[in-house]
């Protein structure tokens, strides 16, 4: 596989916090890719997510990156009915805990939510976000990549998807099958 496509951010997941969750590529195999393997990187990330360049350092990086994991957790295992980690939902608590209220402001004449103002009250969000949707109706919706090593979380409404939407494992898969066909013949 291409250092590209291992490397390139998953923004197509159906859900900004699974797009996060998706910052690790192959996290279940023996050769896990980091996404965000720098503070600028985040900060392109919640650039493109958020809509907002916040100044981002390591702190920030290794929050981000702490929050990320936890969220995996319970996505993988609303996705897969195993029981999620006590580790991960007392971390995703913490960010609870510190979650900064909403607020709105009005730009041109409507009500807007405003943007968090730092990483943290981004990741708190995040989180927020994530905790609705696994306790609402669109989790039974979620699925895990069939590719063993991704395992990755999106949601599909569809109830018809294999693989994840970074198109990196259907293909693997394809590939792998067709070379087993081959063997066999
Ligand atoms: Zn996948």
């Amino acid at each position: 596989m291409s250092y590209d496509a291992r490397h390139r951010f998953c923004f197509t997941t159906g859900a900004t916090w699974l797009n996060l969750a998706a910052t690790v590529a192959d996290g279940y195999g023996p050769d896990p890719v980091e996404r965000l393997w720098d503070a600028s990187r985040l900060a392109e990330w919640l650039e493109h997510e958020v809509g907002v360049t916040y100044p981002v350092d390591d702190d920030d990086l290794a929050h981000a990156r702490g929050v990320r994991d936890a969220l995996r957790n319970l996505a993988l295992s609303a996705a897969t009915g195993v029981a999620p980690s006590e580790a991960a939902v007392e971390a995703v608590n913490e960010v609870l805990a510190g979650c900064r209220p909403i607020q709105v402001s009005i730009v041109d004449g409507r009500v807007r939510l405003d943007p968090p103002s730092s990483v943290r009250h981004a990741m708190g969000r995040l989180a927020r976000e994530a905790v609705t949707m696994l306790s609402g109706d669109e989790a039974a919706k979620l699925t895990a990549c069939a590719e063993p090593v991704c395992r990755s979380v999106f949601l599909d409404p569809g109830g018809r998807r294999r693989w994840c939407p970074s198109g990196r494992c259907g293909v693997k898969a394809r590939v792998r099958a067709f070379r087993e066909r081959e063997k066999v013949r």
